[in-house]
């Protein structure tokens, strides 16, 4: 590659190149996931991101189910847990592999005798503004590896400013699919990760699908979400992020 010039997209920073860019958070896709081109977000802005927002987004519903699951640890080597109706669940880094610890005893005393079949995660995106901030980021990164101009234009200007530093009362929207049947894997944390821009009647999307969780999200402010009913819910849910 040529010494072109790359000042991060976010604050306009000049940033030392040698640094990994990742995509996708590192807590979410492991070493499977999607590197972008470094420099086109800085350090400064990527530490920000990953303490603000991806920290937030990551335990939120649908994120935390699937790194329960898979058993992918935070970045300082935590693992991930979430709470059911029967008590905590609790990753064990082994993927398929999930530890429950019973909220009483009385529970634990019908886990043992075999009389608990199930258990009821809550399925509600608890941080929508963390999740919202988060799917745009990743989908500029993806933008601003394969088209770094559009990227740092004023075209996707709206996203990057709702994604680094929304106002007070700005609001955006983002599909999300989840299908958690599909997290309950094997012994092997699942690999598929893309994330993809398309062009949707003159709106950049970016369209994220991994195993279990499918999501959309427009990159431009003027795109309006599917009417009511065009997408069959619960499987698909619009969501708005109000700042
Ligand atoms: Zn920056």
């Amino acid at each position: 590659m040529n010494e072109e010039r790359v000042t991060c997209m976010f604050c306009s920073a000049e940033d030392d190149l040698r640094s990994t860019a990742h995509v996708v958070p590192e807590s979410l896709g492991g070493r499977n996931a999607p590197v972008g081109r470094p420099g086109v977000t800085c350090n400064a802005c990527n530490q920000y991101f990953g303490q603000k927002v991806e920290s937030k987004a990551l335990r939120s519903f649908p994120f935390i189910g699937f790194r329960v699951l898979a058993g992918i640890p935070s970045k300082k080597g935590a693992l991930p847990y979430t709470d059911t109706s029967i008590g905590a669940a609790h990753a064990t880094g082994m993927p398929g592999i999930v530890e429950l610890q019973p909220r009483d005893n009385e529970i634990s005393c019908r886990v043992s005798a075999g009389e608990v079949s199930e258990l009821r995660v809550v399925a509600e995106v608890t941080e929508p503004l963390a999740v919202c901030r988060m799917l745009l980021k990743i989908g500029l990164e993806q933008l601003g590896k394969h088209f770094y101009e559009v990227a740092i234009s004023d075209r996707v200007l709206a996203a990057r400013q709702f994604a680094r530093r929304p106002g007070r009362g700005d609001r955006w929207w983002f599909i999300l699919q989840s299908k958690p049947n599909e997290y309950v894997f094997g012994s092997e944390a699942p690999r598929d990760f893309s994330v993809e821009i398309v062009e949707r009647e003159g709106v950049l999307v970016s369209a994220l699908h991994m195993t279990g969780i499918s999501s959309m999200i427009p990159l431009e402010p003027t795109a309006l979400p599917p009417a009511a009913g065009e997408l069959p819910e619960p499987e698909f849910r619009t969501i708005w992020a109000v700042c």
